[in-house]
C-alpha cells in the first residue's frame, strides 16, 4: 500500500515539478518501509541533498502525499548510507560514483584582450568600466559588475579580457571563467558523482568569478540557489564578480529576486550595437590582424550592409579572407557583394518556420502549439502576430507557406498580422525591441 502511495507521490511531483528539477530531486528519494501512518519517511542520496529537499521541497512533498493518504502529517528525509541503495530499491541500477574528477574549467580565448577590442559609442562605457574592474579587481565599487547586450557585441570578448588582464598582471591570482549553461551542467554533474563540495570549492576560492550569459540560469533554481551562495561568499570576502547577459537584470525572466537583487549591488552597463564609424574600425582592425587589405569604399560597403552584429562582421573578414587566399585576387567591391549577397542568401534559408515560433514561444512563455493553434487569447493572438511578423522578415517563405506554417491559416491572416505589427512598431518601442531581440536569438540558431 505504502509503495502505491509513492508512485502516486511521484507521478503527482513530476507534474508539478520542473523536469529537471525532478530529475536532480525527487526521483533519487526513497520510501522506507514504517509502520507509524503519520509519517511518510524518505531517504537521500546524501546530506546536501537531505538539505536542499527539507528547505525546498518537504512541503510540496508533503501537500502531495496528504492528498492521497490524509493521516500523513510529517515528511523525514535522511542520508542513506551509499550501500544501503541497492537493498531498498531495484531502481537504482547505476553505481553510485564516488567522487569522480570535476569535468575542466573552460579555457580563456588569449586573443580576447583589451586592445583587440575597438571602441565606439556603443560600447566605451562597459569597456571602461571592464577596465577599471581589470585593474583593481574587488577593490572598486562595480562589484558585481554586470554587462548587457545583444548576441554578437562583445560581452564574452570583455568578459575574457578582464580574465587575461588579471591573469597577466597577477599570476597567483585564482581567476575561474565560465558560462552559466556549464555552471549548470557541472553541478548537475556534481550532484549525481557525489562531488558537491569539490565544485562549489572550486568556485568559492576565486579571486576572479567571470560568469557568461547569467540569462541562461532562468527557472534553474536548485543552480541559482548554490550560485547564490557563492556569490555572497565571494562578495563578503572582496574578491571580484563579473557577470554578462542578453537582458538587462531587471528584464531577466524567471531569475529569483535576490539574485536579481544582488546583481545589481554593483554596477551594470550595456552595450549598444556599433555605429556605423565603429563598425569600419572593427572591420579594419580584424582585417589588419588577417593581413587581408581591404580598400575604404569596400569597408564602408560591408559596414552599411552588414549592421546587427560584430560576429557578422568578423565572419564576412573570413570569408573575404578565404576567398582572398585561394584566389590571390583583389578585394572589390563586387567580389564583397558576391560575398554579402550569398550569406545573406543562406541564413535565410536555413531558418525554419518552426524556429521562429520556437523562440517566440520562448520569449513570450506560450507553448508553441498555442501559437499553432486556434487561441483567441489576447497574449496568445500577440505572439502569433509577432511570430509571423518574424517569419515574413527572416525566412524566404511566401505567405502562403507562413499561413500553413500556423496550423492551416489563410495568406489574408498573414498579411494582417505583418502590416499590423509593422504599424505598432512605429510607436511601441518595447514591441520594436522585442522584435530585435528574438530575431538575434533565431539568427544564431
Ligand atoms: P557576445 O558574447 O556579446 O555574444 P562576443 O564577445 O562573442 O559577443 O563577440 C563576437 C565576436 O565579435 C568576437 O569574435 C569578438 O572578438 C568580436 N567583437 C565584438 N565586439 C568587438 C569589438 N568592439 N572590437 C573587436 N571585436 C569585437
Ligand atoms: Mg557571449
Amino acid at each position: 500500500m505504502y509503495n502505491n502511495l509513492w508512485e502516486n507521490v511521484l507521478q503527482s511531483l513530476s507534474q508539478s515539478v520542473e523536469t529537471h528539477r525532478f530529475e536532480t530531486w525527487i526521483k533519487p528519494l526513497l520510501l522506507h518501509e514504517q509502520s507509524d501512518p503519520t509519517l511518510l519517511s524518505l531517504s537521500a542520496p546524501n546530506q546536501y541533498m537531505v538539505d536542499f529537499l527539507s528547505q525546498h521541497f518537504s512541503s510540496l512533498i508533503l501537500s502531495a502525499a496528504r492528498s492521497f493518504s490524509p493521516d500523513i502529517k510529517t515528511v523525514s528525509i535522511v542520508p542513506r548510507p551509499s550501500s544501503s541503495a541497492v537493498e531498498m530499491t531495484p531502481v537504482i541500477h547505476e553505481p553510485m560514483a564516488v567522487h569522480r574528477d570535476l569535468p575542466p574549467q573552460p579555457a580563456i580565448n588569449s586573443r580576447y584582450i583589451f586592445d583587440s577590442f575597438v571602441v565606439g559609442s556603443g560600447n566605451e562605457f562597459a569597456k571602461s568600466a571592464a577596465l577599471a574592474v581589470a585593474q583593481a579587481p574587488g577593490k572598486t565599487k562595480f562589484n558585481p559588475l554586470l554587462i548587457y547586450g545583444g548576441v554578437g557585441l562583445g560581452k564574452t570578448h570583455l568578459i575574457q579580457a578582464i580574465g587575461n588582464h588579471v591573469a597577466t598582471q597577477n599570476t597567483d591570482s585564482k581567476v575561474n571563467y565560465i558560462t552559466s549553461e556549464e555552471f549548470y551542467l557541472s553541478f548537475i554533474d556534481a550532484i549525481k558523482n557525489n562531488n558537491i563540495k569539490k565544485f562549489t570549492d572550486r568556485f568559492r576560492s576565486s579571486d576572479l568569478l567571470l560568469m557568461d550569459d547569467v540569462q541562461f540560469f532562468s527557472g534553474k533554481e536548485s543552480t541559482q540557489e548554490e550560485f547564490f551562495f557563492i556569490f555572497n561568499t565571494l562578495h563578503q570576502n572582496g574578491k571580484q564578480i563579473v557577470l554578462t547577459s542578453d537582458l538587462p537584470p531587471s528584464s531577466l525572466k524567471g531569475l529569483q529576486d535576490r539574485l536579481i537583487s544582488r546583481f545589481q549591488w554593483g554596477l551594470t552597463v550595456d552595450i549598444q550595437p556599433p555605429n556605423l564609424e565603429t563598425r569600419v574600425a572593427i572591420l579594419k582592425k580584424k582585417a589588419e590582424e588577417g593581413n587581408l587589405n581591404i580598400p575604404q569604399n569596400v569597408l564602408y560597403h560591408i559596414a552599411e550592409t552588414v549592421s546587427s552584429n560584430v560576429r557578422q562582421l568578423e565572419g564576412v573578414v573570413l570569408r573575404l579572407l578565404a576567398y582572398s587566399s585561394i584566389m590571390k585576387n583583389d578585394i572589390t567591391i563586387d567580389l564583397v557583394r558576391d560575398v554579402l549577397r550569398g550569406t545573406a542568401k543562406k541564413e535565410k534559408s536555413r531558418i525554419s518556420i518552426d524556429n521562429v515560433i520556437e523562440k517566440v514561444s520562448e520569449y513570450f512563455s506560450i507553448p508553441a502549439d498555442n501559437i499553432r493553434e486556434k487561441n483567441r487569447r489576447k497574449e496568445v493572438a500577440h505572439a502569433r502576430q509577432v511570430a509571423m511578423y518574424i517569419a515574413k522578415t527572416v525566412t524566404p517563405f511566401s505567405l502562403k507557406t507562413i499561413g500553413l506554417g500556423f496550423g492551416g491559416r489563410d495568406h489574408s491572416t498573414v498579411i494582417h498580422s505583418v502590416t499590423q505589427i509593422e504599424e505598432m512598431k512605429k510607436t511601441d518601442i518595447s514591441l520594436s525591441r522585442d522584435i530585435e531581440f528574438i530575431i538575434n536569438k533565431v539568427e544564431s540558431l
